[in-house]
């Protein structure tokens, strides 16, 4: 049920950036200036990109790739297929012949229209799981200055036009932190444990259907209180940033990991041989307490679990943290600084 509403979401997606491109190439057919011409191509060419990485997100979704991100799905959709009409009703208007000032307007609108806080939300998703593919979100803050700059070289840019051209540039940035805000965490600019669960579990997904064995890895700092009483809490948080570093180093990109909770660091490691598992966790545990020895020398205990997940992913997820948490309290009662697995 709730997954339907995903792929409708991305579908409606999909489809307003099908017809911006119908809207881009009016605007270039209708164009007698050559450069002008070629501006609207270059918008329309950025958009047929969108059209492929969204058609990859569907597919994604398709095969549960990507977890149900959105709290009020209903209510995100509704609002969607509100402004996908009003694209509609722009693309109609841009069949007929329009003048240039009337043309940036209609692009604006449009652009307007596309830039719902879950468009972002669904291109640092796809981030996540695709890490080395390309997302749209790279490119869009370019996209936008694109027209503000083409405004001014066709003489066009009277006050009015800049402001809307402005205003939907800083709506991009607010849309932008939004989504972040939900999703990472503050401090050390890792996720946080809301983004850690729902990035988990797509990725936990995909392991599922290739097989794969995966991992938990939950990590935490030894007698951390007693660094924010012998140092300051603003130590603290440097020291915290400094761990997060180290760890981050040590594992792929493609490997999840946030903060779990105050001094508390997770990783998912959705491929992983169950015997590598606990050398991985010792080097983590290693250089953790080497690239410390001249900041603050603090040591973590670690606790390790593996699966190969086949069940109801979720639940499973849970489990893995559950007895990683328990085997990393194991760690502390076995006189801390240690892995076990
Ligand atoms: P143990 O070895 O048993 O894990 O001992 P501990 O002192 O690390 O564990 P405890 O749970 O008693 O204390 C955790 C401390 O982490 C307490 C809390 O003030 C501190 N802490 C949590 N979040 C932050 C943060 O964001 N910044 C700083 N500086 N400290 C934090
Ligand atoms: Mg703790
Ligand atoms: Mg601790």
């Amino acid at each position: 049920m709730t997954h339907n509403f995903l792929k409708e979401i991305v579908t409606l997606f999909l489809r307003m950036d099908q017809y911006a491109i119908d809207i881009y190439q009016n605007f270039s057919l209708s164009s007698d200036n050559r450069e002008l011409k070629k501006f609207w191509e270059q918008m329309m060419q950025e958009e047929s990109r969108h059209v492929v990485f969204w058609k990859d997100l569907l597919k994604l979704v398709k095969d549960n790739g990507i977890p149900q991100i959105f709290h009020h799905p209903d209510i995100t959709l509704k609002e969607l297929k509100e402004n996908f009409n009003k694209i509609l009703a722009l693309s109609k208007k841009s069949s007929a012949s329009t003048g240039i000032s009337e043309s940036f307007v209609l692009a604006f609108r449009l652009e307007f229209y596309m830039l719902h806080p879950a468009l972002e939300q669904l291109w640092h998703y796809y981030g996540i799981i695709r890490k080395d593919a390309y997302t749209p979100g790279q490119a869009y803050g370019h996209h936008l200055q694109g027209f503000i700059g083409a405004m001014r070289k066709f003489g066009k840019a009277s006050i009015e036009l800049e402001a809307l051209g402005e205003t939907v540039e800083r709506m991009w940035v607010y849309t932008k932190s939004m989504a972040q805000q939900t999703n990472i965490d503050e401090l050390t600019g890792i996720l946080n444990r809301r983004g850690l669960f729902d990035t988990m579990t797509s990725s936990a997904y995909l392991a599922k259907r290739n097989t794969f064995n995966s991992a938990v890895l939950m990590i935490d700092i030894d007698h951390f209180k007693q660094v924010n009483d012998t140092f300051g809490h603003q130590k603290g948080d440097i020291v915290l940033k400094q761990v997060a570093d180290i760890i981050r180093t040590n594992i792929r990109t493609s490997d999840i990991f946030g903060r779990f909770g105050g001094e508390e660091f997770l990783i998912f490691f959705p491929q992983v041989e169950q015997e590598s598992i606990h050398p991985l966790a010792e080097k983590i545990r290693l250089s953790i307490q080497e690239g410390m020895r001249h900041s603050v020398p603090v040591t973590v205990s670690i606790g390790c679990a593996t699966a190969k997940i086949a069940g109801i992913v979720e639940d499973e997820i849970h489990e893995l943290v559950k007895q990683a948490d328990t085997h990393m309290y194991a760690a502390k009662s076995m006189g801390r600084n240690k892995a076990v697995c």
